[in-house]
């Protein structure tokens, strides 16, 4: 839904490990939702290009990309998205996974973007996200999850950078999930937020 000329989003936040990603593929899975990873969409990048080479450079560290490469890239993939009619401001929900990740990213898209509802995922439990993010690795391939030190760093990216951003949305708008559980404990969790907020906000 496009409300004044904003993607009227869904943002999920929480640190590595915790299962945005799983929740956000099944979320996205359901008519009407737009799941968009910025981690998927550097993925897909040509590795030897000047922006992929920049993000194996940064990634490989446990580092967040800059602000000002993450968020231009991310506004020129939203654009081919909606080119290619495979998102549509009209009629989606925009679920954005791993973005904004940082304060200045979350200013900067606030002309672009209106959150309805930011789904925090919590887990108390940094074992059980280290063990899910090394299986992780294994499975997909993943450097930046292989070394423990990395994701230690990743971690201290997450409190230093990216939690702050939770501070820039109203208190209203936040909901804490407990990130532990199955996969469907989980998501039964996000939805029982996530569709009241959306009814509220077609009021
Ligand atoms: P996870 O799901 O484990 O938190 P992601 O797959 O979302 O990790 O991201 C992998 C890497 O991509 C990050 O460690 C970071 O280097 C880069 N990245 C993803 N999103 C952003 C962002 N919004 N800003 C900067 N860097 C990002």
């Amino acid at each position: 839904m496009l409300t004044q000329n904003r993607y009227s989003s869904i943002l999920l936040i929480g640190p590595p490990g915790v299962g945005k990603g799983t929740q956000g593929k099944m979320l996205g899975a359901i008519p009407g939702f737009f799941h968009l990873a910025t981690g998927d969409m550097f993925r897909s990048l040509d590795k030897e290009s000047e922006i992929g080479l920049e993000f194996t450079r940064y990634s490989s560290q446990g580092l967040l990309v800059p602000d000002f490469l993450t968020v231009r890239l991310w506004r020129q993939h939203v654009a081919k998205l909606i080119s290619r009619e495979l998102y549509s401001p009209a009629n989606d929900i925009l679920l954005l996974d791993g973005i904004p990740r940082s304060k200045p990213q979350a200013e900067s898209m606030r002309e672009c973007i209106d959150p309805f509802i930011v789904i925090h995922l919590v887990c108390k439990d940094i074992d059980e996200m280290v063990r899910r993010m090394q299986k992780r690795a294994t499975e997909q391939g993943r450097p930046d999850d292989t070394d423990e030190s990395i994701i230690r760093r990743r971690f201290e990216v997450y409190k230093e950078q990216t939690a702050p951003v939770l501070a820039c949305y109203d208190d209203s708008l936040i909901s804490n999930i407990d990130a532990l559980g199955t996969q469907a404990e989980v998501l039964l969790r996000i939805l029982s937020e996530v569709v009241p907020a959306i009814n509220a906000s077609k009021k």
